[in-house]
């Protein structure tokens, strides 16, 4: 999913599964985003110039054996001469007038005999410059020729001025007979040309395919039904539009920050000085100390000049021609634009005479020639605006010169041989600037407005629009997105928060605006009044008949949307796509590596558990305060500081691993700033959704209730154990009737006599005897072969013998959401009947599975993405998984369990996979040995290889680390487990350490067991 933001941040919403979204504070995006293009834009222009060599090199080689062909039949070398005059006057004998024996030459004996296409259309411009060979070479050097008409017209010109210099007969005579020498070898060369020159266009056009506009049907000319309509409003509308919505949305737009006094000769009484806007700190450069601090002034020292940094509290927007006519700034209409790869093209077709840079400039006008509001509907004919730039240049103190009128007199050239790669699309109804004047850097064009909307209940819409699309099948298309991001600024009292704003229903001519890559506007939050706003504002000076545009800086994180979303700016620096690609592989790879599933979930347990100390500096640090703070838990505000702690710890680890592997220069390396800084605001970002959807859940649901908690020992055994005749227990009734199934009646017998005796302990020795007991059953089942998948249910059984810690989920209540208003334009074009929806409802695992998934906002029910990563991490297979055959299978679902740690561990010891083994159940707590590893650290980084050692012959060496750490972790001593072992005797041998028990010990020992027995006894 991506989203816009305002100079900084406007959203959007996709459709693809992998949404996520990023948003940023208001500018830092762009900023970044600049910085990231001028970086992107050294790399391409490494890569434009390698890929540049292509070859085109065969149709011109023949145009350049033309000069050499007219210079062999000119022995006199007047063609090549530049000092033509005298070497005719050698040839000069004869008194008639030379013009006569010209119209001679050219109306009788020398007329073309090709066919249609090559005739000269139009008589010979006899003032033409081009009066020798050199000439005509340097034009085909400059590749100026691209069909055989320009060539012979060329010839004509070139033969025709030299004519009009000769004086006489002889040097006429002289020079026909040179021409007519000539002509038949130039016949074929020029024919050859014309084969080739196709051939050309046509690889020129092979080029960068990958960023063409590649549809079918074109021009693709929208219909006004077609167009998003929206309702006009003057305010930010909340969603919900009721009570306590509206006041929670005025309270977070609210703002504590003061504008201060500007003395009189403040710049900003003038636009021109008021200072443009810094992406990179994400302020105004202004002198004056309000606009810098993006916040609108109030009062002056005594002057009653109009202070132009009150734009938006006095609400000087620009007018819209649907309301003021002819003397409108802007209006909406249809825009057109050219995707790379047709820049590209005009790149290559262009004369090479001209450098990069007046290419360049020379596209931007011919983008401003299709914009220009001659005519909107043809727009897409790049013919026309090649036209209107020849026409305009002749104009004179016109905007386009000669140079313009030779470019384009190219395109149009190219375009008769192939018109496939100069096509322009649209780009829907946009706003293009009607005003003679243009307008003023620094106007403000008028706040961005639209529905305002909490992050839960954005991500509510997203969710219902995302079932939309996949119901009516859409889940392949781009929708439209107009959504932004409204951060408040950092250095607010209260912190920072974010809004979303949407205007596709409901805002102003601000949502006509489109993507550019190089904008001339730019949204930026303003306090106005106390308020937060976002202005739409004048970057720079725009021209009559230019577009408005603004840079979304949006992401996705689908390659699939964002090769969807090829950019239609047009400019120098296009980055392609109007979709940046974010939360790359690399990324997420540390996230995967050091914040996993499992230490995600043991992050949220010890919060739950209130084992944490908080840490306030980091709060401060990531400007989290009491705007987000309020109404959280304790726990939950332990949850943050911890999570605070990975997104530093990421950045730093990420940092370092850019570093090393792309340091080369001081470039790179604020890049790799730049992309480490980006996540980790992504982060943030996300980490501040995910709070506010909690914070809402838990309002709702009226709990402050933490979403995990320990589980007693008391319920533990029961889990273990039959209590009352229950008949879940995992001993009793599910291992023992396996084993019942297939006949192990020794190990049957075992668990009976085990349950028997831990009536003797107390429950933490009760606990212990258990775990024994998983280990010796797991011992004993690898003594032979039994046909059921016994080596399975041996492992997860030696897992459970070191496994100590257990817990439950909080059973919230669960409840729904209010009514979603469908979208009458969600996805413009697809979904048009308008209706109330249901609201979204929220299971009692929502909290879990949201705090587990914090770093992504795209799953609209986190807990069932929960219930699946679980599986073999959180929670170990169901007994019946293993009441199957032994054989090796390999499972076609293999795939879907590649975080299922249990199979891992299977594949690796006994190199099985088994098919499907079985994680469903209403069992209510959740622990393993993975889980185990993670969360109690003091159990040492090799506790999983050193617990999960295997012996199928010699129990002792299990016995020796679960002694140990049965020690580390509850400081259990030896001769504890050595007694309860002896409940084991019979079946399994333990070596006793000589030195540790005497015989008087064990003496001791003995009889305190037959005191214990006698005493149940008696009981
Ligand atoms: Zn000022
Ligand atoms: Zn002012
Ligand atoms: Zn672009």
């Amino acid at each position: 999913m991506s989203l816009k933001r305002a100079k900084g941040n406007k959203t959007k919403q996709s459709s693809s599964a992998e949404e996520e979204k990023k948003s940023d504070s208001i500018s830092k995006q762009i900023k970044k985003q600049r910085k990231k293009n001028n970086n992107v834009g050294i790399i391409e222009n490494k890569k434009k110039a390698k890929m540049q060599e292509f070859q085109r090199e065969d149709a011109w080689k023949h145009l350049e054996t033309i000069a050499d062909l007219l210079v062999q039949s000119d022995p006199y070398n007047i063609l090549n001469n530049e000092e033509l005059s005298t070497l005719i006057q050698i040839l000069e004998n004869y008194e008639r007038d030379p013009k006569e024996y010209y119209k001679e030459w050219f109306d009788e004996e020398y007329e073309y005999q090709f066919d249609e296409t090559t005739q000269l259309k139009k008589p010979i411009n006899f003032r033409s410059n081009l009066y020798n060979l050199n000439q005509f070479r340097k034009r085909v050097q400059y590749r100026y020729y691209w069909d055989i008409q320009a060539i012979i017209k060329d010839l004509h010109k070139l033969f025709g001025n030299i004519y009009m210099r000769c004086k006489n007969q002889q040097s006429y005579y002289y020079l026909s007979k040179v021409w007519e020498d000539a002509k038949p070898k130039i016949r074929s060369v020029i024919q050859k040309f014309s084969e080739q020159i196709k051939e050309e266009v046509h690889n020129i056009l092979q080029l960068k395919t990958e960023y063409k506009i590649s549809s079918k049907i074109w021009p693709v000319i929208p219909e006004k039904k077609e167009i998003r309509t929206y309702i006009e409003i003057q305010d930010y509308e909340p969603n919900p539009n009721e009570e306590p919505h509206i006041s929670q949305i005025k309270e977070k737009l609210s703002s504590k920050k003061v504008p201060i006094k500007c003395k009189n000769d403040c710049v900003c009484f003038d636009l021109n000085r008021m200072g443009t806007f810094n992406y990179s700190e994400i302020t105004w450069d202004s002198e004056c100390p309000n606009r810098r601090n993006r916040i609108e002034c109030k009062e002056h020292e005594g002057t009653d000049k109009t202070c132009l940094n009150m734009q938006i509290q006095l609400k000087q927007y620009l007018t819209n021609r649907i309301n003021f006519g002819d003397n409108a700034d802007v209006e909406e209409t249809l825009c057109w634009g050219i995707d790379v790869y047709t820049r590209n093209v005009i790149m290559n077709i262009l004369p090479l005479d001209y450098d990069e840079q007046q290419k360049n400039l020379f596209i931007e006008k011919l983008i401003l020639a299709i914009n220009r509001p001659n005519d909107k509907q043809r727009g897409y004919d790049m013919g026309l605006a090649c036209d209107y730039i020849i026409k305009e240049s002749r104009m004179i103190s016109s905007y386009y010169n000669k140079d313009d009128r030779k470019m384009a007199k190219q395109i149009k050239r190219v375009i008769k041989l192939d018109g496939g790669g100069f096509r322009i699309h649209t780009k829907g109804c946009g706003l293009v600037c009607v005003n003679k004047f243009g307008i003023k850097t620094n106007s403000l064009i008028i706040p961005y407005l639209g529905e305002i909307y909490q992050p839960w209940r954005w991500y509510e819409k997203q969710d219902f629009i995302k079932k939309q699309m996949k119901e009516f099948n859409k889940k392949d298309i781009l929708p439209d997105f107009y959504n932004i991001m409204l951060d408040k600024h950092p250095d607010e009292d209260d912190g920072m928060d974010i809004l979303f704003v949407d205007p596709i229903n409901k805002g102003n001519f601000s949502s006509r605006l489109s993507h550019s890559c190089n904008p001339n506007c730019g949204t930026v939050t303003t306090v106005s009044n106390g308020t937060y706003v976002i202005g739409m504002y004048a970057m720079r000076n725009i021209q009559y008949g230019e577009e408005l545009t603004f840079d979304y800086c949006s992401f996705t994180e689908s390659k699939q949307e964002q090769l969807q979303a090829l950019c239609l700016c047009g400019s120098l620096n296009c980055r392609k796509y109007y979709l940046e690609l974010s939360n790359q592989r690399e990324y997420n790879a540390i996230l995967d590596r050091n914040h996993c599933f499992i230490k995600r979930n043991a992050i949220l347990f010890n919060a739950c558990l209130d084992n944490i100390k908080i840490d306030e500096s980091l709060f401060n640090k990531h400007k989290i305060r009491s705007s987000l703070l309020t109404a959280c838990p304790f726990w939950l505000k332990s949850w943050i500081s911890q999570l605070l702690k990975f997104i530093d710890e990421e950045y730093l680890i990420y940092k370092t691993e850019l570093d090393t592997k792309f340091v080369l220069n001081e470039e790179t390396q604020n890049w790799n700033l730049f992309t480490v800084q980006q996540h980790s605001e992504e982060r943030i970002q996300n980490l501040i959704f995910t709070l506010d959807k909690i914070k809402f859940f838990l309002k709702q649901s009226d709990s402050v209730e933490p979403p995990l908690s320990k589980i007693s020992n008391e319920d533990l055994i029961m889990n273990f154990w039959r209590i009352n005749n229950s008949n879940d227990s995992l001993l009793q009734n599910d291992v023992y009737q396996l084993f019942q199934k297939f006949g192990l009646k020794k190990l049957m017998e075992l668990i009976t006599h085990i349950s028997e005796k831990r009536h003797l302990y107390e429950i933490q020795e009760q606990l212990i005897l258990t775990r024994l007991l998983f280990l010796v059953l797991s011992h004993l089942l690898l003594q032979q072969k039994h046909s059921f998948q016994y080596e399975g249910l041996s492992l997860m059984l030696q897992m459970m013998a070191f496994t100590y810690t257990y817990f439950k989920a909080t059973e919230y209540k669960g409840f729904q959401s209010f009514p979603m208003e469908d979208l009458e334009w969600g996805k413009v074009g697809l979904i048009k009947k308008k209706c109330k929806v249901e609201g979204k409802i929220y299971s009692s695992l929502f909290v879990w599975g949201q705090l587990v998934g914090w770093y992504k906002q795209t799953v609209a029910t986190p807990q069932i993405s929960l219930s699946v990563d679980r599986r073999g991490t959180l929670l170990y297979p169901q007994i019946c998984s293993f009441d199957i055959s032994g054989e090796k299978q390999v499972s076609s679902l293999q795939d879907k369990c590649k975080t299922d740690y249990f199979q891992k561990q299977l594949e690796k010891r006994f190199n099985i996979i088994v098919g499907e083994l079985n994680y469903k159940t209403n069992q209510k707590y959740f622990g393993t040995i993975f889980f185990e590893q993670i969360y109690s650290k003091e159990l040492g980084s090799e506790f999983l290889d050193r617990a999960l050692i295997y012996d199928k012959k010699d129990f002792n060496i299990k016995f020796k680390q679960f002694l140990k750490y049965e020690k580390i972790k509850f400081n259990h001593s030896s001769d504890k487990i050595y007694k309860l072992m002896d409940n084991f005797k019979n079946l399994i041998q333990v070596q006793l350490p000589k030195q540790k028990l005497n015989k008087k010990q064990m003496e001791e020992i003995k009889s305190e067991e037959r005191h214990k027995e006698d005493q149940k006894e008696n009981a």
